[in-house]
């Protein structure tokens, strides 16, 4: 094996310098002279030239009788005092070895003396022969450097080096060390996924009761759910409670860009995996490399990624069912996968893992805040409410960043507004108190803010309002903030009216400055695409009918051939383009019916920055529809005015 270990640098270093310091500096003493045809026509006239070489057919050496060497150094002529007393003396470029031989025939016609002339074609010095070689020497040691560089960033087990790509960087994690162990009981909600999962961790610790019975376990289960969830940490726990190695490596790691590295990761790590049962081999965003075969066949040339899923699916065939080996694998689209992954003995189970409800979200701040020193009024459900639509992950994220909050502000311990202070952080971003905003910018703002507030407010089917800002946070310049009710399905009315809302800034805008500006990007974006799915998926259109065209398998081209005619097409587009206009019309007539309202909210706005629904319902009435229960804050829906 051929990699430069890090305490041979230093020599490889030296080498280096001592080729490139002899090269320029090393030369001998007495060098050939430098000389052109006219000098060494007279110095052959008078008789001096013994031999004449040509190297390569492009340099003369010319070669000249002892007794001249000794007339000329003699004759103190300075340019001849160093003549080497070896080898050639004198050397010359030649235009053509054809001009060349006429010109010495003429010389040597004239010359007292016989003149020899050779040929040679491959005569160089060591030193021309370095210098030929010496960029591909240095080009193969930088190589070897990057290739060491690659082999590292891959991080973990099997170690760097060119020589091991074909290595899978699988790593352990060691469930010996109490305090890195997962149980269950860090895992919080997730109650269904915890049952399913238990019969795997009963196989692994009771494996010869379910051989005695000829049963069959399965080899593998699919953790479907959205980023942050849990799904790495669900798997852990299960190696955790069965008392097993955990081997974790990402689908990514097998994509590489040599041929045949896939595939050859994917045996190691079976290797690896064998050697350790029984244990948890853990593939995480396994679509990498699982994604369905034959898609976009030709275009992507993607023949690499079904090397490496065939591989996968090859070894999880290979191995007995007993072999102790369980595969977990993570992803979040369970419909792209290709379908022979979830064919009986592969990953036959799959496990949903979802988004936290309100109960389960009380849970993981349980787990998350046993770290934190907590103000001791601190109301967890609360917080629970606060944050719907997060994930675990957001979670755990908003009780660490709470805890940066408190400590910024030399706190003794963590509380509730430091809490909301890391809730609105981490929807918003960060807060960008000093970006340079022009006074008419931010009227802009606040009247566009304003209208998002008034119309949301006014159509009682819109999501509850619970404060408008108009300090720049994140990529936002402003934002409206809603509380989204937890609801499993949505009426037509429903989005009709929030669609409304998220047109009701560009409205105001419109309405109050007569002008447009491209504040409304990202709410003219999230209409559109709204309103596609109603007409397209959910069957709300009148003219294009109760049809959809969602595809939930995902394994038809959609991309390429669209499953509707043009006509059928052309209507879709039409039908959109009246929902929105119709959703604008009654932004409009809320601000037209509210002009007052909106004009006080703004102008509340300008002069504080929030304004909470205390101030909304001072201002515009009380709400038809539901009020938010909660104090303030959360959202989920920003409204970037960017
Ligand atoms: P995924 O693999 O689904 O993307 P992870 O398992 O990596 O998500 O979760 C990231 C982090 O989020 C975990 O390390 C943990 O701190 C937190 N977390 C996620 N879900 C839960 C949960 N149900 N209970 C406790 N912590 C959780
Ligand atoms: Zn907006």
């Amino acid at each position: 094996m051929f990699t430069l270990r890090p305490n041979m640098m230093w020599l490889w270093t030296m080498i280096f310098i001592a080729i490139i310091g002899f090269a320029l500096f090393g030369q001998a003493p007495k060098e050939p002279l430098k000389s052109d045809w006219s000098e060494v026509d007279s110095l052959i006239a008078r008789g001096m030239v013994s031999r004449i070489e040509v190297v390569n057919r492009d340099e003369a050496l010319v070669y000249l009788t002892p007794e001249a060497v000794a007339e000329l150094s003699a004759n103190g002529e300075s340019r001849y005092a160093a003549l080497p007393e070896q080898g050639h003396h004198l050397s010359f470029q030649i235009g053509s070895v054809e001009t060349f031989r006429g010109d010495f025939d003429k010389a040597v016609a004239l010359s007292p003396t016989d003149v020899a002339l050779t040929y040679d074609n491959h005569r160089r010095g060591w030193m021309d022969s370095l210098l030929t070689w010496l960029p591909w020497v240095f080009f193969i040691v930088i190589w070897i450097f990057i290739m060491r560089g690659f082999g590292r960033s891959g991080g973990g087990g099997a170690g760097g080096g060119i020589m091991n790509v074909g290595k899978a960087r699988a790593q352990e994690f060691d469930q010996d060390d109490p305090n890195r162990k997962v149980t269950f009981k860090d895992v919080a909600g997730l109650e269904e996924a915890k049952v399913e999962i238990m019969e795997i961790v009963d196989f692994l610790r009771n494996a010869g009761k379910y051989r005695e019975l000829g049963a069959k376990i399965p080899k593998g289960a699919l953790l479907v759910g959205p980023p942050g969830t849990g799904k790495t940490l669900l798997a852990k726990a299960v190696a955790g409670e069965a008392n097993v190695p955990f081997l974790s490596i990402s689908g990514s790691d097998f994509v590489e860009m040599f041929v045949g590295v896939g595939a050859s990761r994917v045996r190691d790590l079976f290797e690896q995996a064998k050697q350790k049962a029984p244990c948890i081999v853990f593939i995480d965003e396994i679509d990498a490399i699982g994604r369905a075969r034959g898609r976009n066949a030709g275009f992507s040339g993607n023949d690499e990624r079904e090397n490496t899923l065939n591989q996968l699916l090859t070894e999880m065939d290979g191995f007995q069912t007993n072999a102790g080996v369980i595969v977990l694998a993570a992803t979040n689209r369970a419909d792209i996968l290709d379908k022979a992954l979830m064919r009986a003995g592969r990953f036959d189970r799959q496990i949903e893992v979802g988004l936290p409800e309100i109960h389960e979200r009380k849970q993981i701040f349980d787990v998350h805040l046993r770290k934190l020193k907590l103000d001791p009024s601190l109301d967890r459900e609360f917080l629970a409410r606060q944050t719907p639509g997060f994930s675990g992950a957001d979670i755990a994220n908003v009780c660490n960043e709470a805890a940066l909050i408190a400590a910024r502000h030399n706190k003794k311990f963590v509380a509730k507004e430091d809490f909301l202070a890391a809730i609105d952080r981490i929807i918003g971003g960060l807060e960008k108190k000093n970006k340079v905003i022009s006074p008419a910018e931010k009227r802009t703002i606040a009247f566009h803010e304003a209208g998002h507030a008034t119309v949301s407010w006014k159509l009682k089917n819109a999501n509850p309002l619970i404060k408008v800002t108009i300090i720049p946070r994140g990529k936002a310049l402003g934002a409206a903030w809603y509380l989204p009710e937890e609801r499993q399905i949505t009426t037509k009315e429903q989005w009709m009216d929030e669609i409304a809302a998220t047109l009701a800034g560009r409205v105001a805008e419109q309405i109050f400055f007569g002008h447009l500006s491209t504040g409304a990007l990202n709410d003219l974006e999230r209409v559109t695409k709204q309103v596609y799915a109603m007409v397209a998926y959910y069957g709300m259109g009148s003219k294009v009918g109760t049809i959809s065209y969602y595809d939930s398998t995902g394994q038809s081209d959609m991309a390429f051939t669209k499953p509707y005619s043009e006509r059928t097409a052309q209507q879709i587009d039409d039908e959109v383009r009246e929902i929105i206009a119709e959703a604008y019309a009654m932004a409009e007539r809320t601000i037209a019916e509210n002009r007052e309202g909106l004009t006080a909210l703004a102008e509340l706005l300008l002069e504080r920055e929030v304004v909470f629904t205390e101030d909304v319902e001072r201002i515009l009435g009380k709400r038809e529809g539901t009020t938010p229960a909660v104090e303030a804050t959360p959202a989920v829906e920003a409204t970037p005015a960017e």
